[in-house]
């Protein structure tokens, strides 16, 4: 498909996203609404299978934001029935023969479990050598990176991706003691052997404009020139801390007094996701931030829209969830759920299904998955709809 054709359709599917915005800040039905948003996710973006890969339930920190129930209460920690080498080995060969192309491998902490961890990758790297559609990413608090770097290095990552929550002081208050001494280290072991594809994600929760623009100048010294700000979702088990209005409006601040300072060098990306995060995007939805005059268009077509904050960063807000229909995650136990959100409660973290039941085999839980869109993003859509509503309320009212 040639880059025009391309635009137009990544045009007119941004179109369709703020059209939803639109139509709950107008009351329109949640039923309708997600009909629409199921309609156009089928019709734009059915190319590309994601798997996510839960590869365990351990890890060496235990943030305060964390969303993993057993990050907060060891009791809960998954220790039986854990898949094997051989299950994962499997499970991914499946899903190359299905056609899935895109793999995140994440944890907790997959450099924890080297052994299952470098199984899989050795799978994906001899796949990718035949088949340059496959795409994979592996996901880390970037403590351990020093002792693999080395190792990592065989691997053609698409994104390796590490996570930093601040300054030294910051990052440590919020993921424990020398932690941030410890990413600092595998960030360097990272550089030196040209680990080349490393992304840094944060996640924004009570920051300041300093620390932030230090951990932006730590991360271009180590030679990093991508950096995704994700924000905090309180749950019930790290305390209810989520990110405020006050945290996304601190950022955008901190991303635009950062990028007068340089020429060149670095992309930020400040994501939001509409459902995770309604009142925070009903809020810019209301303020104008959000809006269809600062929109930008990228050359392929995604799930979200982007928004210019400055020639080198932007906003992203994630309207339609692509989780259930092209992207689920397998966790260590088998169990299947929808990228992302649902490990937040035990109650939800057995899944929809576990793959051990349909033998390893992957085609017939995306199509298990896909059933179940509906009435998991009406539930989801449920609380945007509320949020925009309220603030136009708020709006009209003061
Ligand atoms: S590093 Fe990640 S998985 Fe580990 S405790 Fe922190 S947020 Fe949770």
């Amino acid at each position: 498909m040639n880059v025009l054709k391309t635009a137009a359709r990544s045009i007119e599917f941004s179109n369709a996203q703020m059209n939803i915005l639109e139509a709950f800040a107008n009351g329109a039905p949640v039923d309708a609404v997600t009909a629409y948003a199921f309609a156009n996710l089928e019709e734009y973006h059915t190319n590309r299978k994601k798997l996510a890969i839960g590869i365990n339930d351990e890890c060496n920190l235990s943030c305060k934001h964390c969303y993993y129930p057993s990050s907060h209460d060891f009791g809960l920690r998954i220790r039986k029935n854990l898949l094997t080498e051989e299950n994962w080995r499997k499970i991914v060969a499946y899903a190359i023969f299905d056609n899935v192309t895109t793999f995140s491998i994440a944890g907790k902490e997959p450099l924890m479990s080297p052994d299952k961890t470098f199984a899989i990758l050795d799978v994906l790297e001899h796949e990718k050598q035949v088949n340059q559609e496959i795409s994979y990413e592996m996901l880390t608090n970037g403590t351990l990176l020093a002792e693999h770097a080395e190792h990592l290095k065989e691997y053609h990552f698409e994104n390796l991706v590490v996570s930093m929550d601040g300054n030294l002081t910051f990052h440590n208050k919020i993921r424990g003691q020398y932690a941030f001494e410890q990413l600092e280290r595998g960030l360097d072991a990272a550089k030196a052997h040209d680990l080349k594809t490393l992304a840094v994600t944060t996640i924004e929760i009570n920051n300041d404009a300093n620390s932030l623009k230090e951990m932006f100048q730590t991360i271009m010294s180590k030679g990093i020139n991508r950096i995704g700000i994700g924000f905090c979702v309180s749950t019930d088990y790290n305390g209810k801390i989520g990110s405020s209005i006050d945290d996304v409006y601190e950022t955008l601040r901190a991303v635009e007094d950062f990028d007068k300072e340089r020429e060149k060098g670095m992309n930020i990306s400040v994501n939001l996701s509409a459902t995770e995060h309604a009142p925070l995007v009903a809020e810019l939805y209301h303020k104008g931030v959000i809006n269809k005059n600062n929109m930008i268009f990228p050359d392929e077509v995604f799930p979200q829209l982007f928004f210019e904050i400055t020639p080198y960063s932007m906003l992203q807000v994630d309207v339609i969830p692509s989780g259930l229909h092209n992207a689920l995650r397998i966790d260590c136990d088998g169990a299947v759920v929808a990228d992302c959100f649902p490990i937040m409660s035990p109650e939800t973290r057995g899944g929809f299904t576990n793959i051990r039941d349909h033998k390893f085999e992957i085609e017939p839980v995306y199509a298990m998955a896909k059933k179940m869109w509906i009435p998991y993003v009406e539930h989801l859509y449920g609380g945007l709809r509320a949020a925009l509503v309220k603030e136009k309320n708020d709006i009209v009212q003061a």
